[in-house]
């Protein structure tokens, strides 16, 4: 194919990646990004760069994608979850999870892409969007009409020792989870529902309260933060010539919201196509869909096994001796035999919130 221009829209992760990738292999890329500064979306989150869903340690994947790691990065390998009452240490063998901040702010995942961006020879349009039939790949992030959680919170300075805690209680975060994370003196609390969206700051509160009783809380200059994810496992990633990445192709993890790996790797496999001449539609379905699926009933197991208190603290006194990898390991897991089982009855259970999902 001749190497052409590609204009893509959104510089989140997945268009910064497509772009990074697309630049490094000799193409011309304009990049169009309705907010003024990559990052913009957040206001200097921690989220996690989870490294557990796939073998490959995430950091030397996203090497494999020519993405290199030039933001604030801290492995953590262990984590603790709480319940009203209790804390529970969990430790694993290998990092579970790299935290990064996000954001228009100095150190974050998204600062850090556009500057590698910007070496490639990417053009990036800051305040400036395009018609979708006037960009080539989509990367535009979440789509509102597929609303499948809602987080809020508040990022702080503090001295409190590094940490990671989850915390399960429906009280808190309506079948979802609320977090403490801490790294380096900067912390984020937040709570994620993943229903009865209309309960989030009641649940907020809740989860402050929770957090209060068990650590010895000081925080400064708290900012909210927050957002809404997106999911779909239609999978088409390719509608009318136009290629679509991330969040704007659903490929967000429908059990618990972790989508930046997925969207810098779908951003990768974009780019590819574009450079290989390959079928998009076919490649990012075959990477994608299976895991997506399995995402999809993972989220149905835990919203009808993780419901109430009692087998929340049954769960989180469970996980502490079990191999705890042993767990991850199987839930992300391509759609294997169990999970192809359960997808329809999931599928339905879900579909009645979900319209998309019908
Ligand atoms: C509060 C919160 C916490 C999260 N925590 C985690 C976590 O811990 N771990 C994890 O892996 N994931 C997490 N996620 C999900 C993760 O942030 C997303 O999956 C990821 O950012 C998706 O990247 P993306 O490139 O698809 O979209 P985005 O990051 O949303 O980037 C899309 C970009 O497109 C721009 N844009 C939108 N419309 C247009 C347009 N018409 N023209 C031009 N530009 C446009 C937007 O301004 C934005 O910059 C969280 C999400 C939220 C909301």
């Amino acid at each position: 194919m001749a190497l052409r221009k590609i204009r893509i829209a959104g510089a989140g992760p997945s268009g910064l990646s497509a772009a990074i990738n697309l630049a490094k292999a000799g193409f011309e890329v304009e990049v169009f990004e309705a907010a003024r500064d990559c990052g913009h979306r957040f206001g200097g989150d921690l989220q996690a760069l989870e490294n557990w869903s796939r073998r490959e340690n995430v950091l030397e994947d996203l090497k494999g994608m020519n993405i290199d790691v030039n933001f604030d990065c801290d492995p953590f390998s262990k984590i603790t979850l709480a319940t009203e009452k209790e804390l529970s240490d969990v430790r694993f063998n290998e990092d579970l999870f790299y935290l990064v901040k996000r954001g228009a702010v100095k150190g974050s995942l998204d600062q850090g892409l556009k500057e590698q961006a910007v070496d490639s020879g990417v053009k990036i349009n800051f305040n400036s969007s395009v018609p979708r039939d006037g960009a080539d790949i989509i990367a535009t992030g979440p789509v509102s009409r597929e609303v499948m959680g809602i987080d809020r919170g508040v990022v702080f300075e503090t001295g409190m020792d590094d940490i990671a805690v989850g915390l399960l209680d429906n009280d808190a975060a309506y079948k979802g989870y609320s977090y403490l994370l801490v790294t380096n003196g900067y912390g984020c609390m937040c709570t994620v529902l993943l229903d009865k969206f209309e309960n989030v700051n009641k649940c907020f509160q809740t989860t402050e309260t929770i957090f209060k009783k068990h650590f010895d809380f000081n925080i400064r200059n708290p900012k909210p933060v927050g957002g809404v994810g997106s999911f779909s496992v239609k999978g088409d990633f390719k509608l009318n010539g136009k290629f679509f990445a991330g969040e704007a192709a659903g490929v967000q993890d429908f059990l618990w919201g972790f989508g930046i790996r997925n969207a810098i790797a779908s951003g990768h496999l974009a780019a590819r196509s574009f450079i290989e001449n390959t079928d998009y539609q076919a490649v990012a379905k075959s990477y994608f869909e299976n895991r997506l699926k399995a995402s999809a009933v993972n989220r149905f197991l835990w919203e009808i096994l993780l419901g109430s208190k009692f087998l929340n603290n049954w769960a989180i006194n469970k996980i502490g001796k079990v191999k705890t990898e042993k767990i991850l390991d199987m839930l992300y897991k391509t759609h294997n035999s169990y999970s192809k089982l359960i997808f329809p009855v999931a599928i339905r259970h879900l579909g009645k919130r979900y319209k998309t999902l019908r």
